[in-house]
């Protein structure tokens, strides 16, 4: 099987599992949105997958975030300019402040809010280029010392310290949940994340507008479905196993 055939056959998969996880909470397959994670994975992988119809990638660091944006621009403008526009980056790892105002414009949605200096940063840098940036709060849900993320007992309190920025729209909630092979370990913090989204969303703040619950990759996304999530991130389950080399 090619590489090609072999991301078409992963995402079947993955979709049809979806399906499943939705109606087994009683939700609708198609409000539940797939993010590819293609970090480390080549332009042409994510090209493979936009030939089966996916179109929101997601990728961990800036630079190689528009490296590939520009390159699989090319190739849809030159071979499937309809598509081009379909396509969405979503930016889903740690954010450096320095590294913030590349990034504005290039992405549907950043998932890593974590700090009050990111969060200003993000709302300065979009000010200056006339746009609003819709962004998700980080949640170290397992209040795990190696993650990053806002702790749980203060993600209300964060949300309210954003209220006066108004270059950023808070759309919800992210969480990477604690690595664990049984993913029913994991539906716990899942359901957690989904209370702290409800107390969130009722906060009447102008920059508060929720709607986006992210949780959920290739271990144990169907629980997190199950509890709520909106947006899964998926990357081994679709591209295979990532070669990290000297990188974390
Ligand atoms: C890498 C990554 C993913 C995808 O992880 P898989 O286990 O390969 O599905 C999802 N979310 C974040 C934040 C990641 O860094």
């Amino acid at each position: 099987m090619t590489v090609q055939e072999q991301i078409a056959q992963n995402l079947d998969g993955i979709r049809a599992r979806i399906s499943s996880a939705a109606e087994r909470a009683g939700r609708k397959a198609g409000d539940i949105t797939l993010i590819a994670v293609s970090k480390l994975n080549p332009a042409e992988s994510v090209e493979a997958a936009i030939a089966h119809d996916q179109f929101e990638f997601g990728e961990n660091w800036v630079k190689e975030l528009l490296e590939k944006e520009s390159a699989v621009g090319e190739y849809l403008e030159a071979n499937s300019p309809e598509t081009a526009e379909k396509l969405k980056w979503h930016f889903i790892g740690h954010l450096q402040t320095n590294k913030v105002r590349q990034l504005i414009g290039k992405t549907v949605l950043i998932h890593s809010v974590d700090s009050f200096k990111l969060a200003s940063v993000i709302d300065t840098e979009s000010k200056k280029k006339d746009v609003i940036t819709d962004v998700l709060l980080e949640i170290n849900i397992g209040d795990e010392e190696s993650k990053y993320g806002i702790r749980p007992e203060e993600a209300v309190d964060f949300a309210d310290s954003l209220k006066d920025l108004h270059n950023i729209r808070i759309r919800g909630l992210m969480t990477v949940a604690p690595i664990c092979d049984d993913p029913e370990a994991n539906r716990p913090y899942f359901k957690k994340m989904r209370e702290l989204f409800i107390d969130i969303k009722s906060k009447n703040n102008d920059n508060i507008s929720m709607d986006v619950l992210s949780m959920g990759m290739t271990l144990d996304f169907e629980a997190a479905i199950e509890e709520g999530a909106t947006h899964v991130r998926v990357g081994t389950g679709i591209f295979g196993a990532r070669d990290y080399g000297n990188r974390s």
